[in-house]
């Protein structure tokens, strides 16, 4: 498809920003856990936000060793570095490069994300979308999604979009989701550089700035700050005050109960026992 600008009225403001908590995870890898169990509910459907950006290999080369997941979707986008990807479905792939994977874990998988690099920049976003309960234990689906893949645009202003998923200004993203409908945009902007983009009114709504400033509406978004948004236009408009990289993410809420212990995310606490024991017995992968 074609790019085919929206129709944006106004756009969407800043409700809050958010700097993130600076954490490690996995076999001791240092991130930036931006969005957080404190926000679930009101990004609902998105339950976390982890970055990590560094050329310190004492940072990333642990890796995340074998670990399991029920009950949610995770969403890995490389921008720099290699990433070794196996799972207990079969599944095996190399992230590197602007590379996105998508992984449902659904009922269950055991995995390992391990780097495959010595030394240089590892830098990415891995982003966990909630799947409905009725789809929380569907089997195991994975894809990698190589750069080249990935539809994109530019726009007459200059700003490279990348779809990573979701509707664009008439562009389909490289995934969709049924319920979820979620829509993840990476933006490469010029200072002075606007962009507009159609949201539905339903979508709760979030921006990460990763490299420069951003204007939208009465408020600027600095660096390494996520602005969730409010709920109340039609689209987003920002402009750059000088030039930008931002991820857009929005989606349509579930509205169902959210329990989550660590990897596993289901509705209730039961669920999270049993997960825990099927994990325990080997029934989990
Ligand atoms: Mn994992």
């Amino acid at each position: 498809m074609k790019f085919l600008q929206d129709q944006v009225q106004g756009t969407r403001e800043v409700e809050q920003q958010v700097s993130g908590i600076a954490t490690s995870d996995g076999a001791g890898v240092k991130l930036t856990r931006v969005l957080t169990q404190a926000q679930q509910k009101r990004l609902d459907p998105f339950l976390m936000l982890d970055v990590f950006r560094s050329d310190e290999p004492g940072d990333y080369i642990a890796g995340f060793p074998d670990h399991p997941h029920r009950g949610f979707e995770t969403v890995t986008y490389m921008l720099a570095g290699r990433m070794r990807h196996r799972d207990s479905a079969g599944h095996e792939g190399l992230l590197q490069n602007g590379d996105v994977q998508w992984m449902t874990a659904g009922r269950g998988v055991i995995h390992s994300e391990m780097p495959e690099q010595e030394d240089g920049l590892m830098e990415g976003f891995q982003l966990w979308l909630n799947l409905p309960a009725r789809s929380k234990m569907i089997a195991p689906w994975y894809r990698d999604i190589p750069h080249a893949g990935i539809p994109s645009y530019v726009t007459p202003e200059g700003v490279e979009v990348l779809v990573i998923a979701g509707k664009s200004n008439g562009v389909e993203g490289a995934v969709t989701r049924e319920i979820t409908q979620p829509v993840y945009l990476d933006l490469v902007l010029p200072a002075g550089g606007i962009f507009s983009t159609a949201i539905p009114s339903s979508h709760n709504a979030f921006v990460y700035v990763y490299r420069g400033k951003i204007r939208l509406g009465k408020n600027t978004v600095e660096e390494k700050r996520m602005a969730i948004l409010t709920n109340d236009a039609d689209g987003i408009i920002l402009e750059a005050e000088r030039d930008a990289r931002v991820i857009f993410v929005a989606g349509n809420p579930l509205g169902e109960p959210i329990v989550q212990h660590g990897p596993f995310v289901m509705n209730r606490i039961e669920e999270i026992y049993q997960a825990l024991s099927d994990y325990r017995e080997g029934r989990l992968g």
